[in-house]
């Protein structure tokens, strides 16, 4: 029996095949991680790796009863100690797990962080939604102002823009503090219940789990409703409300353009004040490339000290089908320098050695070690795209004279085997 791929899964593969698309070539995933790596290092912010799964109780808490994740989209099981484990789902939760664990808090530094790292999440099959996709996360502790909430931004613009992505939109918003929330949710309870029957099932759950959730259903009739709903910019305490306008002043003065949403609320229950979310305007699927906002209370909720707190993250399957939508250019794939074709045994054999020195020094050469027909190494030189071809037979190993060939131009030099490794450096 063969067994194949589960439902919303997918392979990263190093070759572009018909049946498969191009946002699975293994080379513009290093493209982007590459990217992001050096910009979130560009930024100061260290990696952080934590394990894939965790105790489920830690997004119970974090993410929220009520959220579509913890509801409906987590991969639980009992592990043999009959303790409830989750795969991942989301990446704040874990990191703040581990700032906590490790007291990293007590260390005099500027608590900044990235990860890179598989997330899980069991959605209904659809296009642009996978069981396993991938985030870019960054998370800091410690600073509660709006500089802090900017800096964020602006790193994950500034990676878009490092990647060639020029058409998004960020969006913002502020959800306040506990008392600017609670006089907001009172209104939307108001404004809601004559409007009940109306509303989809969903958002009817919601209106009795957790009402500000409403404002996330992209159920049509309840969009229009949603529209006309109180606005939670009208709630804001003072302290909120001036937070958020530092944050828009910052922005302008950085220069980055943004739009303010008030029905912005993100699906998870831990932000509070700055929310915010990327907007593709050229995809026409799921528009939403990354978000993030403020949680000042999360690590606080999982047990450390009370510490003001903002990430975002991103997901790179949306970055990575972009680069072919916006059809972004990256650069050339792994080609060997120099690809040596020996033929006979004895050339197999100095040319294996040769492979093996050039290596260690530096330069990825390559060898047909098939032992096929010349014209099978002249195809592989071909679709590998070698720049130089080496052919050694016995009289190369006679004379200790090569020629070697430059594919693009049909051009040859003769050279010792002795200048091979200087060739080859004036050459790079
Ligand atoms: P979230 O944690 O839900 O705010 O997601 C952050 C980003 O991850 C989103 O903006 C998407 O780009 C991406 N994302 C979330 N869920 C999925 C999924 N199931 N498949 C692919 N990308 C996802």
């Amino acid at each position: 029996m063969r067994c194949s791929l589960p439902k919303g899964l997918f392979d990263i593969i190093p070759h572009s095949l018909a049946t498969e698309e191009e946002w699975h070539l293994s080379e513009r995933w290093q493209y982007v991680e590459a990217i992001l790596r050096s910009c979130a290092r560009n930024y100061g912010f260290r990696e952080i790796r934590t394990p894939i799964f965790e105790q489920t109780e830690l997004f119970n808490r974090s993410v929220g009863e009520s959220s579509d994740i913890v509801s409906k989209e987590m991969y639980t099981f009992l592990d043999k100690g009959n303790r409830s484990m989750t795969l991942r789902p989301e990446g704040t939760a874990p990191v703040v797990r581990a700032y906590i664990e490790h007291n990293l808090a007590h260390i005099p530094v500027i608590h900044k962080y990235f990860y890179i790292a598989p997330m899980f999440r069991y959605e209904r099959p659809q296009l642009g939604r996978y069981r396993q996709h991938h985030q870019f996360g960054i998370e800091t502790f410690g600073i509660p102002y709006p500089e802090q909430d900017v800096e964020v931004m602006l790193l994950l613009s500034e990676c878009y823009k490092k990647i060639g992505l020029n058409n998004w939109s960020l969006v913002i918003n502020s959800v306040g503090d506990e008392e600017s929330r609670n006089a907001y949710k009172e209104a939307l309870s108001h404004y809601f219940l004559p409007h009940l029957e109306q509303l989809s099932p969903e958002s009817r759950l919601r209106f009795s789990r957790n009402i500000l959730r409403i404002l996330d259903s992209k159920d049509l009739n309840d969009q229009e409703l949603i529209s006309a709903a109180p606005s939670i910019l009208d709630f804001l305490s003072q302290e909120a409300s001036d937070h958020f306008l530092s944050v828009q002043k910052l922005l302008k003065k950085e220069k980055i353009p943004f739009i303010i949403n008030p029905r912005l609320v993100r699906g998870l229950d831990y932000y509070n004040k700055t929310v915010f979310e990327i907007i593709s305007t050229t995809s026409q699927k799921d528009k939403s490339l990354g978000g993030g906002g403020r949680f000042d209370s999360l690590v606080e909720q999982l047990g450390g000290a009370p510490t003001p707190s903002f990430g975002c993250a991103t997901g790179l399957e949306r970055i990575i089908q972009l680069l072919g939508e916006e059809k972004i250019a990256i650069p050339a794939s792994l080609t060997p320098l120099l690809l040596f074709i020996p033929m006979g045994e004895e050339a197999f054999s100095l040319c294996f050695h040769l492979t093996c020195r050039l290596r260690e020094k530096g330069f990825y050469v390559e060898i047909d070690l098939s032992k096929r027909k010349i014209s099978h190494s002249l195809h592989l030189a071909e679709v590998e795209k070698a720049r130089y071809l080496v052919v050694v037979g016995d009289r190369e190993i006679d004379s200790g004279i090569i020629e070697i060939k430059e594919m693009a131009t049909r051009t040859s030099d003769k050279i010792s085997f002795d200048q091979l490794e200087s060739y080859l450096r004036q050459k790079l």
